[in-house]
């Protein structure tokens, strides 16, 4: 997905600094869904807006279990990550009304990874000639808020 422009994935090269944390662990664990930009929780998982979208609606499904081992997930963290999967390709749906997605899990750091110790699930919405779909920013600040809205936009869907 390297065509994609996304101008605002500088500000991720740059501010990427490696820390201690682990935000897939810590976000769910405040009460700051919406600064935080969590869409929903599950029992064994949550759906987080990705804060550094490849396109506009770019989720993840995360276990609350701090794992990168796919293959031992156990079986209500599959069943409820998958569901929660199907439930966003709905909100989606409704929401922002794409015409493909990408899903996808990357394991390990060679694969692309950028958080490679807490498995992930992305779903990135695709439209047609959607290098075009958003608008050139230049300005951090106006990323901020397009990515505020998309937000509260599929909040208010899953609901
Ligand atoms: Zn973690």
């Amino acid at each position: 997905m390297d065509h994609i422009f996304a101008p605002w994935r500088m500000t991720y090269i740059k501010t990427n600094e490696p820390t201690n944390g682990c935000f897939l662990c810590e976000y769910p664990k405040e009460e700051r869904d919406a600064q935080h930009m969590i869409i929903a929780r599950g029992q064994h998982c949550f759906v987080i807006c990705n804060a550094f979208p490849y396109n506009p609606g770019h989720l993840m499904v995360a276990p609350y279990r701090h794992t990168a081992d796919y293959v031992h997930l156990l079986p209500e963290e599959v069943i409820d990550m998958h569901s929660h999967v199907a439930r966003a390709l709905e909100c989606l749906k409704r929401a922002m009304n794409p015409q493909g997605y990408n899903i996808g899990v990357n394991l390990g750091k060679v694969s692309g990874a950028g958080l490679d110790e807490h498995l992930h699930v992305h779903i990135v919405p695709r439209w047609n000639g959607d290098t075009n779909f958003m608008p050139v920013f230049s300005d951090v600040r106006v990323v901020a808020e397009a990515l505020e809205e998309t937000y509260r936009r599929l909040r208010d869907a899953w609901k």
